[in-house]
Parts: C-alpha cells; structure tokens; sequence
C-alpha cells in the first residue's frame, strides 16, 4: 500500500490531525507533553493506504547528539521505503519560519524525499496572520528550492484543511503502482 508520513516539531499538532484525518478518536494519542510520540506508529486508512506516525522532532533540550541520532533513525527509515509517497511536514501556522523547520525540509530537499508542508492550529489566530507566515515560510524556502511543494492549512480544532489532504491522497492512490521487485 502507498504510504503517508507525517512529522513535525513537537507539539504542533500532529497527533490532532492524525486523528481528525482519520476521525477515529483514540487512534493517535493527543498530549499536553511534548516529545510523547516516540515511536512510529503504522495506521491502515481503509484499506487504502498506510498513515505513518514518525517522532517529533526539535525538544528543548536537544543536543546535537540526540539530533545526530534522531536524523540517523529517522534517515534509515525514509530511505528505505519504498511505498512512500509524500512527507506531510507539519509547522505551526502562529509562528513566524522558525530554523528547525526550515533545516528539516532542506535536509529532505537535500534527501530527494517528496513533501508537502502543512499549517496546523489555524484557528489560532486570523486568517491573515496565517497567510502571513504561510507566505513567509515559502519564501524562506524559494532561496534553497526551484519549486516549492503545495502547502495545506488545517486546523483540528474547527476540523478544517483535512479533506483536502485526503483528496490528495485519494489521487496519488488512484494513480499508485506498487514498485516490482
Ligand atoms: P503533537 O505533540 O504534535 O502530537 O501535538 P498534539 O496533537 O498533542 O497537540 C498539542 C496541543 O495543541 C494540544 O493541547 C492540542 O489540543 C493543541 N492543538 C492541536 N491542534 C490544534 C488546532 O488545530 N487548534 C487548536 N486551537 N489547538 C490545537
């Protein structure tokens, strides 16, 4: 099956949108505490495709080992699958590019992993705010990236932006070959 990960910082949101992608509470664990998704977690999406839950990253206290360690685990298991279709990078749309976001999607760029870029928590203030540093992320990327990937704008809380990621997901699907081997 095609397969979807999702990564973002800790406490971005993730676990919140997984869970109102998937509209099954309890799935995804939400937490008040960052860094609680440890693990990656597999979820089969009716049938269809795999939702895949990777760690967060960027905890206060990161050291550049436990960086050097996390892109390591994190790196040995991107580049070996080979369903993967797209990376869903999370970033939290009230904050204005923040580094470790940024160096996450060069560091994809860099990998040649697909990826897209989704704004969480957009209720959070106003839609003008949002685009705001929607507009500015992309501009921070246009100085490493010819293209900069689509971008979605989601918000847990009023349930928005999820069906247009699933639609795209829906799409790349219908079009899916699974590798031979
Ligand atoms: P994770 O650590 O990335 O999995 O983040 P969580 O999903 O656990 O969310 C972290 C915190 O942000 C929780 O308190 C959530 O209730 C809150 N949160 C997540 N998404 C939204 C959203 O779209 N809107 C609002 N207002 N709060 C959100």
């Amino acid at each position: 099956l095609p397969e979807y990960a999702f990564i973002g910082r800790s406490n971005v949101g993730k676990s919140s949108l997984i869970n109102a992608l998937t509209n099954r509470k309890g799935l995804a664990k939400t937490s008040q505490k960052p860094g609680k998704t440890q693990l990656i977690n597999h979820f089969v999406i009716n049938n269809e495709w795999y939702l895949v839950d990777l760690p967060g990253y960027g905890f206060a206290q990161t050291s550049k080992k436990n960086k050097a360690e996390w892109q390591k685990f994190i790196r040995a298991y991107l580049t070996r699958r080979e369903n993967l279709q797209c990376i869903f990078v999370l970033i939290d749309s009230r904050h204005e590019p923040q580094k470790i976001d940024v160096d996450f999607c060069y560091w994809l760029g860099e990998q040649g992993l697909p990826f897209q870029l989704v704004f969480t928590k957009a209720d959070k203030q106003s839609a003008v705010k949002t685009d705001q540093n929607v507009a500015k992320f992309r501009k921070t990327l246009t100085k490493w990236f010819e293209e900069v990937p689509a971008h979605f704008i989601t918000s847990a809380e009023m349930k928005s932006g999820t069906e247009a990621i699933l639609q795209m997901i829906h799409e790349v699907n219908t079009n899916f070959e699974a590798p031979t081997t």
